[in-house]
């Protein structure tokens, strides 16, 4: 996506996500870091019938430029910017399998080594709040707390990459994960991996990858 605008990246993103089957309708949104603050998704329009001009600007303190009223959960993104420097791009779905799980209001214990990918040995699973609330959005960042995703009781989910590519990836690793819980349970609670398998884990992460991306 290099050569478009952050608009365009940020829309194009959102609709793959949909395309990706973690969000149907005007359900989930997308934001991106930006020298001012951040773009967000507009709340309540279909991506598919958005331009990039209907992305909103929005300031760390809340304020919006453009003609679009932003995302209703403007303020979680907003947290999360303002808490973790390594934020580039957030990603909000109610993708089937995290929702499932959220659903139970329960987080996902270390039943795979790349709970790890999220950065650390488990995930948890934020308290349940209303929807576009300050509550929830504190909610979230607690369960954030060292990890890159959560889960958000009896809604959906949250990940955050530093870019939209990354971010949207990292989402799909993230239902994928859920899914495989949920069909692991199939048999009975999984056997779970021990403190020490899962520090392994997380010290090779540290160092996973190609060192460009
Ligand atoms: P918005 O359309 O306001 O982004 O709301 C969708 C959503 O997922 C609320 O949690
Ligand atoms: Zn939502």
């Amino acid at each position: 996506m290099t050569g478009t605008s952050p608009a365009s990246q940020l829309l194009d993103t959102a609709r793959a996500m949909n395309d990706a089957g973690l969000s149907v309708g005007t359900a989930g949104n997308l934001s991106l870091r930006d020298a001012e603050g951040f773009l967000i998704t507009p709340t309540g329009l279909p991506f598919d019938h958005c331009k990039p001009a209907d992305m909103v600007a929005m300031g760390m303190d809340g304020k919006t430029r453009g003609k679009r009223a932003p995302s209703s959960e403007w303020r979680i993104h907003r947290d999360i910017y303002r808490a973790r420097p390594d934020a580039g791009a957030i990603v909000h779905a109610h993708s089937p399998f995290a929702t499932a799980i959220a659903c139970h209001q329960r987080g996902i214990p270390p039943f795979h080594y790349m709970i790890a990918r999220f950065g650390g040995a488990t995930i948890r699973c934020a308290q349940y709040a209303t929807f576009g609330t300050q509550a929830l959005s504190e909610h979230a960042l607690e369960a954030l707390e060292g990890r890159s995703a959560c889960l958000l009781a009896n809604h959906g989910m949250v990940v955050f990459g530093h870019d939209c590519t990354n971010a949207l990836a990292l989402a799909i690793e993230f239902e994928m994960l859920c899914r495989h819980y949920l069909e692991s349970m199939r048999l009975g609670p999984p056997q779970l991996l021990g403190d020490a398998e899962m520090a392994a884990v997380l010290a090779r992460f540290s160092s996973y990858g190609q060192s460009d991306d």
